[in-house]
């Protein structure tokens, strides 16, 4: 049996209210304190977790409509990304004191999770101050940081611990060793044996003391999607054996008092905290061992993997983690002293990597519905019985169908269910056949649909659906069309099923009416959402609102939606960077909005999105090209009469316009 909880059925009447709201699509859960509902119905973001600073998202995107920015837009919370890493600070500083641990603690950032400028600048700024730093995995990456560090500027610069992570050639390791002579405090992090022999060439050849990490692969797995970071068929790291290798090559160089960290990375959003203790205990005993052994070790990096609670759930599931960050640092801290005292070895500084847990909640992506499809549960039933009189011979399912409909009570629900499947299916069959008409086949559906809307709304009334009619709920939802591109601004939600929460930003102290999936604008079956967060089930269709009829309709009848909104949240990590191009559809516009001084908000920047000619061009377009060539073909239709002079400039103005514009629909 599947429970419909009944404070989640849409179907239920009475008061409704946006606290009602707030708990259905599960806001206080996902949220963590920065998202929430006002009196009006609007979603606010707190980015400082306090309800006297709120920034109310409909009137963000109004405020923006006004400036000509349409959805889909990309809000980046600039507060947010502060917050989150100063709660990182103060959850490692706390659970620091509380353990009695001596070692200190850096968080480094690893750019690839997000590689925005201005996402990276922000954290440089604050790395300084919190005592952070930050991580590069490729060559450009590595210039992006130096660079990045360099702005950064004043005095803490020299100390931020700058990591380097991946596979490193000779030009690589000599670009770290000349960085460490200009007085940066940065490690190159040994993936194979063969970049520590360049470490030490360039060494010497600079006449430098650089400081070595050592990536050892660790005999603990990791877990979940990214179970093979870990373990000793990791792509990445030296086995037990080479680092024992690895120390005597630097003993013989006289260098061992360089090697001065080790790493390890379990995977990314370790849903379950205790696949990291594991890690983290037998990296920790590795690292006394080699200490013991001379080695000049006074860093230990646990790498990325802290999880962000997607779902709400604060479960050990995928999309969720079962940790809070007072836990994780907590248990890391915790950990690391314990393996160290007893055997007395002093206690290293950790470093942790956590790109995901300092950038995810900071941007939001709003994203406007386009229309709705659906089926109607109300079938003109004077007209199918017209339609019906019109037919030589009345076909036996429809009568059936029509029967069905009509007589179902409470108490006959399951057995209607099964009369008009089974006529529904009778119906296609006789169609298939050539023996029914394509207006009664068309009765057959309406009829059908009809009657599984009335089926379902009985069954939920009980509060739960039998096994039968799970089906039933996702078979019956609407698809509302969305501006947006799921490959472009959410990737993850195609490629592993990555859930992010989504929820109407406005309308929230309206009863949602209807239930529905989320289709993109791409032509591309898989751009569709059809998975939502929630704490307790496989949510497969989201409470929506009616989308309503454009106010006045236009000289020619033509009649658009009121604008209707949805917010899809936490998608700072990864997700931007890793958004392609498919159907040349582009980066959105993104705004980064900050709390006002003067109280209220205030927008910093805003970063166009892609416009048609760019995308183009990335393909290799000349679009001189493509505009000479339309140009001179509608000159030829122009002049051989097929379209008038004044056509042909509209369409060309069309076709200019709309190579320099945005490449979403623009309402
Ligand atoms: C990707 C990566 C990270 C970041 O992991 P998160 O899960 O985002 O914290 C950290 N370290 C290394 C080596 C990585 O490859």
């Amino acid at each position: 049996m599947a429970t419909i909880p009944h404070s989640r059925s849409p179907f239920l009447h009475g008061q409704w209210t946006a606290a009602d709201a707030s708990a259905l699509y599960g806001i206080p859960d996902w949220g963590k304190g920065y998202v929430g509902v006002n009196a009006q119905g609007n979603v606010t973001v707190m980015p400082t977790k306090d309800a006297a600073q709120q920034i109310d998202l409909a009137e963000v995107v109004g405020g923006l409509r006004e400036r000509g920015i349409h959805t889909p837009v990309l809000l980046r919370f600039n507060d947010i990304l502060v917050h989150r890493l100063r709660e990182i600070r103060t959850a490692f500083d706390l659970a620091m004191s509380e353990h009695a641990y001596a070692g200190g603690y850096s968080c480094v950032y690893p750019i690839k999770v997000n590689q925005q400028r201005h996402v990276c600048e922000e954290i440089a700024r604050l790395a300084v101050d919190l005592g952070f730093g930050l991580e590069a995995g490729s060559k450009p990456e590595l210039l992006a940081v130096l660079g990045l560090s360099a702005m950064a500027g004043g005095p803490g610069v020299n100390g931020m611990p700058i990591i380097c992570n991946g596979f490193k050639d000779d030009e690589f390791i000599e670009t770290v060793t000349l960085a460490t002579k200009l007085g940066r405090n940065i490690i190159p992090v040994v993936e194979k044996f063969s970049e520590l022999e360049l470490i030490v060439k360039h060494a010497k050849a600079y006449n430098v003391r650089p400081r070595i990490g050592i990536r050892v692969k660790l005999s603990s797995r990791g877990a979940g999607r990214w179970e093979t970071s870990a373990g000793v068929r990791s792509k990445f790291g030296l086995f037990v054996s080479e680092v024992l290798q690895a120390v005597e090559y630097l003993r013989k160089h006289e260098m061992l008092d360089c090697l001065n960290l080790l790493h390890c990375h379990v995977g990314s959003q370790l849903y379950d905290i205790r696949v990291l203790k594991n890690a983290i205990n037998e990296l920790t005993h590795i690292y006394c061992e080699l200490r013991k052994q001379g080695a000049g070790l006074s860093m230990l990096d646990i790498g990325g993997g802290m999880g962000v609670d997607y779902d709400g759930s604060q479960s050990a599931f995928p999309s969720s983690i079962n940790y809070t960050v007072a836990e994780y640092a907590s248990d890391v801290v915790y950990r690391i002293k314990s393996v160290c005292d007893s055997a007395g070895v002093p206690h290293p500084q950790i470093l942790s990597e956590s790109g995901r847990a300092m950038v995810a909640y900071s941007s939001v992506l709003v994203i406007d519905v386009l229309g709705t499809s659906r089926f109607d549960s109300t079938p003109d039933i004077a007209a199918i019985e017209t339609a019906l009189k019109a037919e030589p011979e009345q076909p036996q399912p429809i009568l059936d169908l029509m029967g069905a409909f009509s007589g179902m009570t409470d108490r006959n629900v399951l057995e209607t269910f099964h009369d008009a499947t089974q006529a529904r299916d009778e119906a296609m069959s006789l169609f298939g056949l050539g023996y029914m008409s394509l207006q009664m086949r068309a009765a057959a559906e309406q009829l059908f649909f009809a009657i599984c809307h009335k089926v379902l709304e009985r069954a939920s009334r009980k509060g739960e659906l039998p096994e039968e009619l799970e089906s039933l709920p996702e078979l019956l939802s609407d698809i509302y069309f969305c501006n947006f591109s799921l490959f472009q601004s959410m990737p993850d939600s195609w490629a592993i099923d990555q859930l992010f929460p989504i929820c109407p930003i406005h309308r929230l102290n309206e009863r949602p009416s209807r239930v529905g999936i989320l289709s993109d604008i791409t032509c591309d079956s898989d751009g569709k959402i059809d998975h939502f967060v929630d704490k307790r089930i496989d949510k497969k269709t989201l409470e929506l609102h009616e989308v309503r009829p454009a106010q006045g309709a236009e000289a020619d009848g033509v009649v658009g939606v009121e604008p209707y909104y949805l917010g899809v949240f936490l998608l700072g990590a990864y997700q931007e960077i890793l958004g392609d191009l498919h159907n040349l559809l582009g980066d959105t516009h993104a705004v980064h909005i900050s709390l006002s001084p003067e109280g209220g908000w205030e927008i910093d920047e805003v970063i166009e999105g892609d416009t048609v000619e760019e995308v183009l061009s990335y393909v290799q377009y000349d679009v001189d090209d493509l505009k000479n060539a339309m140009r001179k073909d509608i000159e030829a239709a122009c002049r051989q009469g097929r379209i008038t002079f004044p056509e042909g400039k509209s369409l060309l103005k069309y076709y200019d316009d709309g190579l320099e514009g945005y490449t979403y629909l623009e309402g």
